[in-house]
Protein backbone atom coordinates (compact mmCIF):
# COMPACT_ATOMS: atom_id res chain seq x y z
CA UNK A 1 0.00 0.00 0.00
CA UNK A 2 1.43 3.29 -0.94
CA UNK A 3 -0.70 6.36 0.21
CA UNK A 4 -0.30 10.05 -0.10
CA UNK A 5 -0.99 13.58 1.09
CA UNK A 6 -0.90 15.82 -1.22
CA UNK A 7 -0.81 19.44 -0.12
CA UNK A 8 -0.88 22.87 -2.13
CA UNK A 9 0.96 25.21 0.44
CA UNK A 10 -0.89 28.22 -0.05
CA UNK A 11 -1.83 29.15 3.20
CA UNK A 12 -1.59 27.53 7.00
CA UNK A 13 -2.35 24.17 7.28
CA UNK A 14 -6.14 23.70 8.05
CA UNK A 15 -7.27 21.05 10.43
CA UNK A 16 -9.92 19.70 7.83
CA UNK A 17 -6.52 19.10 5.50
CA UNK A 18 -4.40 17.45 7.76
CA UNK A 19 -7.56 15.40 8.58
CA UNK A 20 -6.74 13.91 5.36
CA UNK A 21 -3.06 13.97 6.09
CA UNK A 22 -4.06 11.88 8.92
CA UNK A 23 -5.99 9.17 7.56
CA UNK A 24 -3.63 8.58 4.75
CA UNK A 25 -0.57 8.00 7.58
CA UNK A 26 -3.25 5.87 9.55
CA UNK A 27 -3.73 3.36 6.31
CA UNK A 28 -0.38 3.21 6.12
CA UNK A 29 0.58 2.32 9.38
CA UNK A 30 -2.08 0.36 9.73
CA UNK A 31 -1.23 -1.96 6.25
CA UNK A 32 2.59 -1.58 6.94
CA UNK A 33 2.63 0.55 4.09
CA UNK A 34 3.75 3.38 3.04
CA UNK A 35 3.24 7.37 3.09
CA UNK A 36 4.50 10.07 1.13
CA UNK A 37 4.34 14.04 1.41
CA UNK A 38 4.00 15.21 -2.29
CA UNK A 39 3.86 19.10 -2.32
CA UNK A 40 1.70 20.30 -5.29
CA UNK A 41 2.92 24.19 -5.92
CA UNK A 42 2.29 24.48 -9.31
CA UNK A 43 -0.29 27.30 -9.46
CA UNK A 44 2.47 29.87 -8.75
CA UNK A 45 0.37 32.56 -7.48
CA UNK A 46 -1.19 31.00 -4.98
CA UNK A 47 1.73 29.95 -2.92
CA UNK A 48 2.15 31.88 0.27
CA UNK A 49 5.72 31.90 1.46
CA UNK A 50 6.34 29.80 3.99
CA UNK A 51 3.62 27.68 4.10
CA UNK A 52 5.76 24.67 2.97
CA UNK A 53 7.40 24.88 6.50
CA UNK A 54 4.44 25.51 8.42
CA UNK A 55 2.86 21.63 7.12
CA UNK A 56 5.74 19.83 7.66
CA UNK A 57 6.13 21.81 10.82
CA UNK A 58 2.70 20.21 11.83
CA UNK A 59 2.85 16.89 10.46
CA UNK A 60 6.11 16.80 13.12
CA UNK A 61 4.24 17.96 15.82
CA UNK A 62 1.36 16.02 15.60
CA UNK A 63 3.80 12.91 15.01
CA UNK A 64 2.79 11.83 11.18
CA UNK A 65 6.32 11.27 9.62
CA UNK A 66 6.72 10.60 6.27
CA UNK A 67 9.27 7.66 4.58
CA UNK A 68 9.24 9.62 1.00
CA UNK A 69 9.16 13.39 0.25
CA UNK A 70 10.99 16.71 0.97
CA UNK A 71 14.14 15.91 3.55
CA UNK A 72 13.50 12.26 3.70
CA UNK A 73 13.87 12.00 0.44
CA UNK A 74 12.50 8.80 -1.76
CA UNK A 75 12.81 6.65 -4.76
CA UNK A 76 10.36 9.10 -6.71
CA UNK A 77 12.68 12.09 -5.69
CA UNK A 78 12.00 15.15 -6.22
CA UNK A 79 8.61 15.11 -4.52
CA UNK A 80 8.20 18.93 -4.75
CA UNK A 81 6.31 19.28 -8.03
CA UNK A 82 7.60 22.89 -8.97
CA UNK A 83 11.21 20.85 -9.12
CA UNK A 84 9.56 18.36 -11.03
CA UNK A 85 8.20 20.81 -13.44
CA UNK A 86 11.80 22.26 -14.06
CA UNK A 87 12.61 18.50 -15.26
CA UNK A 88 10.41 18.39 -17.38
CA UNK A 89 8.19 15.15 -16.00
CA UNK A 90 4.97 16.63 -16.62
CA UNK A 91 5.69 17.94 -20.46
CA UNK A 92 6.56 14.88 -21.27
CA UNK A 93 2.72 13.51 -20.82
CA UNK A 94 1.45 16.19 -21.92
CA UNK A 95 3.25 15.67 -25.10
CA UNK A 96 2.38 11.65 -25.00
CA UNK A 97 -1.31 12.99 -25.21
CA UNK A 98 -0.59 15.22 -27.55
CA UNK A 99 1.09 13.01 -29.99
CA UNK A 100 -1.97 10.39 -29.30
CA UNK A 101 -4.55 12.62 -30.20
CA UNK A 102 -6.11 12.97 -26.60
CA UNK A 103 -5.23 16.51 -26.22
CA UNK A 104 -5.20 19.73 -27.98
CA UNK A 105 -3.30 22.80 -27.96
CA UNK A 106 -5.83 25.95 -27.89
CA UNK A 107 -4.67 29.17 -28.42
CA UNK A 108 -8.12 30.99 -27.31
CA UNK A 109 -7.01 34.62 -25.32
CA UNK A 110 -8.51 35.13 -21.82
CA UNK A 111 -11.31 37.64 -23.52
CA UNK A 112 -12.61 34.81 -25.91
CA UNK A 113 -12.84 32.96 -22.41
CA UNK A 114 -14.41 35.01 -20.80
CA UNK A 115 -16.98 36.40 -23.78
CA UNK A 116 -17.94 32.58 -23.98
CA UNK A 117 -18.50 32.39 -20.18
CA UNK A 118 -20.12 35.31 -20.06
CA UNK A 119 -22.84 33.84 -22.80
CA UNK A 120 -23.41 30.63 -21.31
CA UNK A 121 -24.12 32.70 -18.10
CA UNK A 122 -26.95 34.43 -20.15
CA UNK A 123 -28.02 31.14 -21.49
CA UNK A 124 -28.47 29.67 -17.46
CA UNK A 125 -25.68 26.76 -18.85
CA UNK A 126 -22.73 25.46 -16.89
CA UNK A 127 -19.56 27.42 -17.15
CA UNK A 128 -17.38 25.27 -19.94
CA UNK A 129 -14.76 26.03 -22.89
CA UNK A 130 -16.79 25.41 -25.73
CA UNK A 131 -13.87 23.46 -27.33
CA UNK A 132 -13.44 25.88 -30.03
CA UNK A 133 -10.11 25.20 -30.50
CA UNK A 134 -10.56 21.40 -30.85
CA UNK A 135 -11.43 21.68 -34.45
CA UNK A 136 -7.90 21.85 -36.45
CA UNK A 137 -8.80 24.53 -38.76
CA UNK A 138 -10.43 26.83 -35.96
CA UNK A 139 -7.24 26.20 -33.80
CA UNK A 140 -5.02 27.24 -36.73
CA UNK A 141 -7.03 30.45 -37.50
CA UNK A 142 -6.74 31.17 -33.69
CA UNK A 143 -3.05 30.30 -33.38
CA UNK A 144 -2.85 33.03 -36.37
CA UNK A 145 -4.81 35.73 -34.78
CA UNK A 146 -2.76 35.42 -31.45
CA UNK A 147 0.54 34.47 -32.56
CA UNK A 148 2.12 36.01 -29.26
CA UNK A 149 -0.36 33.83 -26.65
CA UNK A 150 1.44 30.78 -26.02
CA UNK A 151 -1.03 28.05 -26.20
CA UNK A 152 -2.68 26.02 -23.50
CA UNK A 153 -2.92 22.20 -23.87
CA UNK A 154 -6.38 20.43 -23.00
CA UNK A 155 -7.50 17.60 -22.21
CA UNK A 156 -10.18 16.03 -25.68
CA UNK A 157 -12.69 14.52 -23.07
CA UNK A 158 -14.69 12.23 -24.88
CA UNK A 159 -18.24 13.97 -26.29
CA UNK A 160 -20.20 10.60 -25.78
CA UNK A 161 -20.39 8.24 -23.20
CA UNK A 162 -20.01 7.76 -19.05
CA UNK A 163 -17.00 7.59 -16.88
CA UNK A 164 -17.63 5.33 -14.31
CA UNK A 165 -15.56 4.22 -11.01
CA UNK A 166 -15.94 2.81 -7.56
CA UNK A 167 -15.17 5.00 -4.53
CA UNK A 168 -14.33 3.01 -1.58
CA UNK A 169 -16.73 4.88 0.42
CA UNK A 170 -18.99 6.55 -1.84
CA UNK A 171 -19.56 3.42 -3.66
CA UNK A 172 -20.19 3.59 -7.42
CA UNK A 173 -20.35 6.72 -9.25
CA UNK A 174 -20.90 7.54 -12.83
CA UNK A 175 -20.63 10.95 -15.03
CA UNK A 176 -21.93 11.89 -18.11
CA UNK A 177 -18.47 12.91 -20.14
CA UNK A 178 -20.71 15.47 -21.90
CA UNK A 179 -20.72 17.14 -18.42
CA UNK A 180 -17.25 17.53 -18.47
CA UNK A 181 -15.04 20.36 -19.93
CA UNK A 182 -12.41 19.88 -21.88
CA UNK A 183 -9.63 20.86 -18.62
CA UNK A 184 -6.40 22.41 -19.16
CA UNK A 185 -3.33 20.19 -18.42
CA UNK A 186 -0.40 22.37 -19.41
CA UNK A 187 -0.71 25.85 -18.65
CA UNK A 188 0.80 28.84 -21.22
CA UNK A 189 3.80 29.20 -18.57
CA UNK A 190 4.89 25.31 -18.97
CA UNK A 191 3.35 24.21 -15.73
CA UNK A 192 1.17 21.37 -15.17
CA UNK A 193 -2.40 21.37 -13.71
CA UNK A 194 -3.04 19.99 -10.94
CA UNK A 195 -5.30 17.42 -12.78
CA UNK A 196 -2.16 16.38 -15.02
CA UNK A 197 0.51 16.32 -12.03
CA UNK A 198 -1.61 14.88 -9.50
CA UNK A 199 -2.73 12.03 -12.10
CA UNK A 200 0.99 11.73 -13.13
CA UNK A 201 2.57 11.84 -10.13
CA UNK A 202 -0.20 9.21 -8.40
CA UNK A 203 1.30 7.14 -11.34
CA UNK A 204 4.75 7.59 -11.04
CA UNK A 205 4.93 7.24 -7.54
CA UNK A 206 2.87 4.17 -7.80
CA UNK A 207 0.49 5.46 -5.35
CA UNK A 208 -2.28 3.07 -4.76
CA UNK A 209 -4.53 4.76 -2.97
CA UNK A 210 -6.22 8.06 -3.56
CA UNK A 211 -7.05 9.36 0.19
CA UNK A 212 -8.56 13.25 0.22
CA UNK A 213 -11.54 14.97 0.89
CA UNK A 214 -14.47 15.24 -0.89
CA UNK A 215 -14.18 18.61 -2.19
CA UNK A 216 -12.15 16.34 -4.81
CA UNK A 217 -14.49 13.88 -6.02
CA UNK A 218 -15.80 16.11 -9.09
CA UNK A 219 -12.00 16.09 -10.48
CA UNK A 220 -11.81 11.92 -9.80
CA UNK A 221 -13.65 11.43 -13.37
CA UNK A 222 -11.30 13.44 -14.77
CA UNK A 223 -8.81 11.78 -13.40
CA UNK A 224 -9.87 8.02 -14.72
CA UNK A 225 -10.02 9.61 -18.20
CA UNK A 226 -6.65 10.90 -17.71
CA UNK A 227 -5.58 7.22 -16.57
CA UNK A 228 -6.81 5.50 -19.50
CA UNK A 229 -5.60 7.83 -22.04
CA UNK A 230 -2.38 7.37 -20.40
CA UNK A 231 -2.63 4.06 -21.16
CA UNK A 232 -2.93 3.23 -17.37
CA UNK A 233 -5.82 1.31 -16.46
CA UNK A 234 -4.08 -1.45 -14.84
CA UNK A 235 -2.78 0.68 -12.33
CA UNK A 236 -5.47 2.49 -11.07
CA UNK A 237 -5.50 3.58 -7.69
CA UNK A 238 -8.41 3.09 -5.39
CA UNK A 239 -10.63 6.55 -4.59
CA UNK A 240 -11.09 7.45 -1.04
CA UNK A 241 -13.23 10.48 -0.40
CA UNK A 242 -13.65 11.52 2.84
CA UNK A 243 -16.35 13.09 4.45
CA UNK A 244 -16.59 16.99 4.59
CA UNK A 245 -16.07 18.70 7.91
CA UNK A 246 -18.80 21.25 9.07
CA UNK A 247 -18.55 23.74 12.09
CA UNK A 248 -21.74 23.16 14.56
CA UNK A 249 -24.01 25.09 12.54
CA UNK A 250 -23.47 22.80 9.86
CA UNK A 251 -21.95 25.01 7.41
CA UNK A 252 -18.45 24.00 6.23
CA UNK A 253 -15.76 24.56 8.80
CA UNK A 254 -14.09 27.95 7.94
CA UNK A 255 -12.52 30.55 10.34
CA UNK A 256 -15.39 31.69 11.19
CA UNK A 257 -16.30 28.87 13.55
CA UNK A 258 -13.23 29.89 15.79
CA UNK A 259 -8.67 28.42 15.06
CA UNK A 260 -8.71 26.28 11.79
CA UNK A 261 -5.09 26.12 11.29
CA UNK A 262 -2.75 23.34 13.24
CA UNK A 263 -0.43 25.73 14.32
CA UNK A 264 -3.27 27.53 16.05
CA UNK A 265 -4.25 24.59 18.12
CA UNK A 266 -0.69 24.16 18.91
CA UNK A 267 -0.53 27.98 20.73
CA UNK A 268 -3.77 27.37 21.67
CA UNK A 269 -2.22 24.49 24.50
CA UNK A 270 -3.98 21.41 22.64
CA UNK A 271 -1.52 18.09 23.06
CA UNK A 272 -0.67 16.86 19.65
CA UNK A 273 -1.83 13.08 20.57
CA UNK A 274 -5.48 15.20 21.67
CA UNK A 275 -5.80 16.36 18.24
CA UNK A 276 -4.76 12.83 16.61
CA UNK A 277 -7.18 11.24 18.34
CA UNK A 278 -10.04 14.16 17.74
CA UNK A 279 -9.34 14.01 13.97
CA UNK A 280 -9.00 10.57 13.83
CA UNK A 281 -12.58 10.47 14.68
CA UNK A 282 -13.86 13.48 11.63
CA UNK A 283 -15.22 10.75 9.27
CA UNK A 284 -13.87 7.66 10.65
CA UNK A 285 -14.68 5.74 13.78
CA UNK A 286 -14.18 2.21 15.82
CA UNK A 287 -17.81 1.77 16.54
CA UNK A 288 -20.21 3.27 18.38
CA UNK A 289 -19.14 4.50 21.23
CA UNK A 290 -15.30 4.52 21.62
CA UNK A 291 -13.77 8.26 21.45
CA UNK A 292 -10.47 7.35 23.24
CA UNK A 293 -8.24 6.03 21.05
CA UNK A 294 -4.13 6.46 21.31
CA UNK A 295 -1.81 6.87 18.20
CA UNK A 296 -1.04 2.85 18.30
CA UNK A 297 -5.17 2.09 18.76
CA UNK A 298 -5.63 3.96 15.91
CA UNK A 299 -2.78 2.19 13.82
CA UNK A 300 -4.10 -0.97 15.18
CA UNK A 301 -7.31 -0.47 14.29
CA UNK A 302 -7.81 1.86 11.24
CA UNK A 303 -10.24 0.63 8.38
CA UNK A 304 -11.05 2.41 5.10
CA UNK A 305 -14.42 0.31 5.53
CA UNK A 306 -15.52 2.72 9.00
CA UNK A 307 -15.00 5.91 7.16
CA UNK A 308 -18.32 7.67 6.99
CA UNK A 309 -20.42 8.92 3.98
CA UNK A 310 -21.99 11.86 6.03
CA UNK A 311 -20.09 15.35 7.00
CA UNK A 312 -18.65 15.04 10.15
CA UNK A 313 -19.41 17.70 12.59
CA UNK A 314 -16.21 19.56 14.59
CA UNK A 315 -17.23 19.51 17.87
CA UNK A 316 -14.76 22.19 19.52
CA UNK A 317 -16.41 20.88 23.13
CA UNK A 318 -15.65 17.34 22.46
CA UNK A 319 -12.01 18.62 21.54
CA UNK A 320 -11.91 20.57 24.77
CA UNK A 321 -12.54 17.73 27.17
CA UNK A 322 -10.48 15.06 25.26
CA UNK A 323 -7.74 17.80 25.23
CA UNK A 324 -8.27 17.90 29.16
CA UNK A 325 -7.94 14.09 29.54
CA UNK A 326 -4.98 13.48 28.00
CA UNK A 327 -3.39 16.66 29.94
CA UNK A 328 -4.57 14.57 33.40
CA UNK A 329 -2.97 11.72 31.66
CA UNK A 330 0.23 12.99 31.10
CA UNK A 331 2.93 12.34 34.16
CA UNK A 332 3.57 15.07 36.53
CA UNK A 333 6.94 15.65 34.90
CA UNK A 334 5.77 15.30 31.28
CA UNK A 335 3.11 18.01 31.81
CA UNK A 336 5.68 20.14 33.57
CA UNK A 337 7.95 19.48 29.94
CA UNK A 338 5.04 20.21 27.98
CA UNK A 339 4.33 23.67 29.95
CA UNK A 340 7.59 25.05 29.49
CA UNK A 341 7.23 26.55 26.93
CA UNK A 342 4.14 28.36 27.27
CA UNK A 343 5.33 30.03 30.64
CA UNK A 344 8.70 30.63 28.80
CA UNK A 345 6.64 32.66 26.37
CA UNK A 346 8.41 30.69 23.27
CA UNK A 347 7.91 33.02 20.46
CA UNK A 348 6.32 30.31 18.58
CA UNK A 349 3.67 30.10 21.13
CA UNK A 350 2.81 33.64 21.67
CA UNK A 351 3.21 35.49 18.43
CA UNK A 352 0.14 35.98 16.04
CA UNK A 353 -2.70 34.21 17.90
CA UNK A 354 -5.88 33.85 16.33
CA UNK A 355 -8.29 36.80 16.66
CA UNK A 356 -11.29 35.22 16.69
CA UNK A 357 -10.23 33.17 19.33
CA UNK A 358 -11.51 34.94 22.33
CA UNK A 359 -8.46 35.81 25.13
CA UNK A 360 -8.37 33.04 27.74
CA UNK A 361 -7.18 33.68 31.27
CA UNK A 362 -3.80 33.67 31.36
CA UNK A 363 -3.59 33.59 27.76
CA UNK A 364 -2.26 36.94 26.52
CA UNK A 365 -4.78 38.70 28.54
CA UNK A 366 -2.78 39.17 31.60
CA UNK A 367 0.25 41.10 32.12
CA UNK A 368 3.77 38.45 31.71
CA UNK A 369 4.90 38.60 34.74
CA UNK A 370 6.61 35.48 35.19
CA UNK A 371 10.48 35.34 36.12
CA UNK A 372 12.51 33.84 34.48
CA UNK A 373 14.41 31.45 33.67
CA UNK A 374 11.68 28.71 35.12
CA UNK A 375 13.01 26.61 38.09
CA UNK A 376 12.27 23.37 36.63
CA UNK A 377 11.98 20.98 40.03
CA UNK A 378 9.75 24.00 41.47
CA UNK A 379 7.32 23.78 38.73
CA UNK A 380 7.43 19.85 38.94
CA UNK A 381 5.98 20.63 42.49
CA UNK A 382 3.75 23.00 41.25
CA UNK A 383 2.00 20.92 38.35
CA UNK A 384 0.17 18.63 40.24
CA UNK A 385 -2.07 21.51 41.94
CA UNK A 386 -3.22 22.39 38.31
CA UNK A 387 -3.34 18.94 36.54
CA UNK A 388 -6.78 18.15 37.21
CA UNK A 389 -8.65 21.38 36.22
CA UNK A 390 -5.93 22.33 32.79
CA UNK A 391 -7.78 21.94 29.92
CA UNK A 392 -5.47 23.94 27.65
CA UNK A 393 -1.48 23.82 28.09
CA UNK A 394 -1.86 27.84 27.27
CA UNK A 395 -4.55 28.19 30.53
CA UNK A 396 -1.32 27.56 32.36
CA UNK A 397 0.23 30.82 32.71
CA UNK A 398 -2.46 32.32 34.32
CA UNK A 399 -3.32 29.87 36.72
CA UNK A 400 0.35 29.79 38.61
CA UNK A 401 2.15 33.34 36.99
CA UNK A 402 2.07 34.00 41.33
CA UNK A 403 4.59 31.22 41.65
CA UNK A 404 7.07 32.74 39.70
CA UNK A 405 6.35 36.44 40.52
CA UNK A 406 9.33 37.97 42.20
CA UNK A 407 6.86 40.94 42.86
CA UNK A 408 3.60 39.66 43.41
CA UNK A 409 1.14 41.51 41.42
CA UNK A 410 -2.57 41.79 43.16
CA UNK A 411 -5.90 41.07 41.53
CA UNK A 412 -8.40 44.05 42.43
CA UNK A 413 -10.26 41.77 44.45
CA UNK A 414 -7.89 40.59 46.33
CA UNK A 415 -6.45 43.88 47.56
CA UNK A 416 -10.09 44.87 48.26
CA UNK A 417 -9.77 41.93 50.88
CA UNK A 418 -6.72 42.73 51.80
CA UNK A 419 -7.79 46.22 52.60
CA UNK A 420 -11.15 45.18 54.92
CA UNK A 421 -10.70 45.83 59.04
CA UNK A 422 -10.01 42.49 60.16
CA UNK A 423 -7.22 42.17 57.55
CA UNK A 424 -4.31 43.39 59.78
CA UNK A 425 -5.45 41.53 62.92
CA UNK A 426 -5.84 38.20 61.06
CA UNK A 427 -2.48 38.48 59.31
CA UNK A 428 0.07 39.67 61.83
CA UNK A 429 -1.60 36.88 64.00
CA UNK A 430 -0.80 34.37 61.24
CA UNK A 431 3.02 35.33 60.45
CA UNK A 432 4.01 35.48 64.20
CA UNK A 433 2.64 31.41 63.96
CA UNK A 434 4.27 30.71 60.44
CA UNK A 435 7.39 32.43 61.68
CA UNK A 436 7.27 29.76 64.76
CA UNK A 437 6.42 27.24 61.80
CA UNK A 438 9.55 25.28 60.09
CA UNK A 439 7.05 22.49 58.85
CA UNK A 440 5.91 23.50 55.88
CA UNK A 441 3.92 20.99 54.46
CA UNK A 442 0.64 21.42 53.51
CA UNK A 443 -0.81 19.29 56.50
CA UNK A 444 1.05 21.42 58.80
CA UNK A 445 0.05 23.98 57.73
CA UNK A 446 -3.78 23.38 57.62
CA UNK A 447 -3.03 21.91 61.17
CA UNK A 448 -1.26 25.51 62.68
CA UNK A 449 -3.74 27.67 60.27
CA UNK A 450 -7.71 26.25 60.49
CA UNK A 451 -7.87 26.40 64.33
CA UNK A 452 -6.73 29.93 63.71
CA UNK A 453 -10.27 31.43 62.77
CA UNK A 454 -12.02 30.54 65.56
CA UNK A 455 -9.64 32.64 67.72
CA UNK A 456 -9.76 35.23 65.91
CA UNK A 457 -13.81 35.02 65.81
CA UNK A 458 -13.70 34.63 62.01
CA UNK A 459 -15.17 32.65 59.33
CA UNK A 460 -12.76 30.49 58.22
CA UNK A 461 -13.38 31.31 54.59
CA UNK A 462 -12.91 34.47 55.20
CA UNK A 463 -9.69 33.99 57.32
CA UNK A 464 -8.48 31.52 54.38
CA UNK A 465 -9.42 34.11 51.94
CA UNK A 466 -7.29 36.34 53.47
CA UNK A 467 -4.17 34.16 53.33
CA UNK A 468 -5.09 33.68 50.00
CA UNK A 469 -5.00 37.33 48.96
CA UNK A 470 -1.13 37.61 50.62
CA UNK A 471 0.60 34.83 49.43
CA UNK A 472 -1.18 34.33 45.89
CA UNK A 473 -2.58 38.05 44.96
CA UNK A 474 -5.83 36.56 43.88
CA UNK A 475 -8.81 35.00 45.11
CA UNK A 476 -9.58 31.94 43.56
CA UNK A 477 -6.10 29.80 43.17
CA UNK A 478 -5.21 26.11 43.80
CA UNK A 479 -5.76 24.96 47.18
CA UNK A 480 -4.28 27.17 49.90
CA UNK A 481 -2.06 24.59 51.86
CA UNK A 482 -0.99 22.84 48.67
CA UNK A 483 -0.27 26.01 47.51
CA UNK A 484 1.80 27.53 50.26
CA UNK A 485 3.77 24.23 50.97
CA UNK A 486 4.86 24.43 47.47
CA UNK A 487 5.66 28.10 47.45
CA UNK A 488 8.01 27.44 50.83
CA UNK A 489 8.68 29.24 54.14
CA UNK A 490 10.66 32.19 52.49
CA UNK A 491 8.29 33.29 49.83
CA UNK A 492 5.17 32.73 52.30
CA UNK A 493 6.86 34.61 55.01
CA UNK A 494 7.95 37.66 52.35
CA UNK A 495 4.45 38.01 50.81
CA UNK A 496 2.85 37.99 54.56
CA UNK A 497 4.92 40.61 55.47
CA UNK A 498 4.41 42.43 52.15
CA UNK A 499 0.75 42.56 52.19
CA UNK A 500 0.77 43.69 55.53
CA UNK A 501 2.70 46.79 54.50
CA UNK A 502 0.26 47.33 51.81
CA UNK A 503 -2.79 47.62 54.36
CA UNK A 504 -1.57 48.73 57.63
N1 LIG B 1 -3.17 19.51 -3.96
C1 LIG B 1 -4.46 19.04 -3.61
C2 LIG B 1 -4.83 19.70 -2.27
O1 LIG B 1 -4.39 20.75 -2.04
C3 LIG B 1 -4.43 17.55 -3.52
C4 LIG B 1 -5.73 16.88 -3.70
C5 LIG B 1 -5.52 15.40 -3.86
O2 LIG B 1 -5.15 14.79 -2.85
O3 LIG B 1 -5.65 14.91 -4.94
O4 LIG B 1 -5.53 19.19 -1.44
Amino acid sequence: MRTRYAPSPTGEPHVGNIRTALFAWLYARHTGGVFILRVEDTDLARIAPGALEAIQESLRWLGLDWDEGPEVGGPHAPYIQSERTRLGVYQEYSQRLLDSGWAYQCYCPPERLDEVRREQQRQKLPPMYDRHCRDPRQREAMGQQHPGAGPVVRFAVPQEGHTAFTDLVRDEITVANATLDDFVLLKSDGFPTYHLSNVVDDRLMEITHVIRGDEWLPSTPRHILLYRALGWDAHMPAFVHLPLILGPDRAKLSKRHGATSVTDYQRLGYLPEALVNFLALLGWSLDDKTELMTREDLVQHFSLERIGKTAAVFNKDKLDWMNGVYIRGLGQEELAERLLPFLERRPELVEGRPKAEPARQGEGGLPDTIARPIDRGYLHAIVPLIQERLKLLSEAPGLVDFFFQQELTYEDKALNALKSPEATRALEAALARLELQSDFSHEALEALLRPMAEELGLKTGVFFGLLRAAVTGRTVSPPLFETMAVLGRTRCLARVKRALGLVR
